[in-house]
């Protein structure tokens, strides 16, 4: 991507952090070359603190994507997301504060307040300047935000198309501690297959619901085999009520099918080898505002 500056080899954890849908894990995935964070034009598609491991010659970086802080959302979900959000910032060695241009919300407040608190370097990046026609306006923008909050660094950047990344990348490498390597040169995160597994069908279920379907549903792995050079899955569809199970299946099973094919394909990607998936839809009534469900369903916190 990008020749790290000379010097001392650095590691450190940097944390992504963010409202929701600003581009945090797609900020992710172009940092470490991979798709492995998942990405939807829907708020709240990241539901786990994941990790991913961006290795260069003289610096290995561990991003730490989170949930989006959320204002609002009463459910046990939405506690569990900002919780998780909030306790990332304590392991970071440098935070990324993102936030989508041109606007400065309550939620971007709310981050800049949690943030603020820690005694780390910050770093700005405003995301999606491709939406920005006149760039003119960018300049009154960042004034507003800088006034009377101090960042090491502001950066522009279309996480997309990875515009402006290996001159974000050089400048976040500076502000890492020195130190060896902790995570070997291949690895890409500390997530299991099994859990990747379950985010690749999660992220087919955010892409092709509407409203608040996506949010009614979870992905729970039931079976996962590795026989030689085939992954053998199996995984449930967690969804809230009989009608949304019809909806999640679709017509003659077309949506079901969709959902495997299109996420098994992409965990074939990321893992490297064939991919035998067998997929069910399950009723579990109101499992995003239980906690017990929630904690049985892997977001634990
Ligand atoms: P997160 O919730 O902060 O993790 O945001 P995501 O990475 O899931 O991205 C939310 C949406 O914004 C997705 O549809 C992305 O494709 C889109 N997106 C991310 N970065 C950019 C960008 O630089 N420009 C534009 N136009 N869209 C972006
Ligand atoms: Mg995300």
């Amino acid at each position: 991507m990008s020749a790290t500056p000379p010097g001392p080899h650095r590691f450190g954890r940097v944390a992504l952090l963010g409202r929701p849908n600003v581009g945090k894990s797609t900020l992710l995935n172009a940092l470490i070359g991979s798709d492995l964070s998942i990405v939807s034009p829907k708020p709240q598609t990241t539901r786990h603190r994941i990790l991913g491991i961006a290795t260069h010659a003289q610096a290995q970086i561990a991003l730490l994507d989170t949930p989006g802080l959320h204002l609002g959302g009463k459910r046990a979900m939405n506690r569990q997301l900002n919780r998780v959000a909030r306790q990332v910032p304590d392991e970071a060695d440098v935070i990324v504060h993102v936030v989508a241009a041109p606007r400065w919300t309550d939620e971007d407040q709310q981050v800049w307040d949690l943030i603020s608190r820690h005694d780390v370097p910050r770093l700005l990046v405003i995301n999606k300047i491709d939406l920005v026609k006149d760039k003119a306006d960018l300049l009154p923008y960042v004034a507003s935000i800088s006034e009377s909050r101090e960042y090491q660094g502001i950066h522009y950047l279309r996480a997309t198309h990875a515009k402006g990344l290996p001159h974000f990348l050089d400048e976040l490498v500076k502000l890492l501690p020195e130190g060896e390597a902790e995570y070997d040169a291949d690895e890409l995160t500390d997530r299991s297959e099994r859990f990747i597994a379950a985010e690749m069908i999660r992220e087919q279920l955010m892409l092709r619901l509407s409203e608040e379907l996506p949010y009614a549903t979870s992905v729970e792995i039931e079976h996962f085999e590795q026989v030689g050079n085939l992954s053998r899955i199996a995984a449930a569809i967690w969804v809230e009520r009989e009608g949304q199970k019809a909806i999640v299946i679709g017509s003659g099973g077309s949506g079901l099918k969709a959902i495997g094919s299109n996420s098994r394909r992409r965990m074939e990607k990321l893992f490297g080898n064939k991919v035998f998936l067998e997929l069910w839809v399950k009723v579990r009534e109101n499992w995003s505002d239980d906690e017990a469900s929630l904690k049985q369903l892997g977001y634990s916190g």
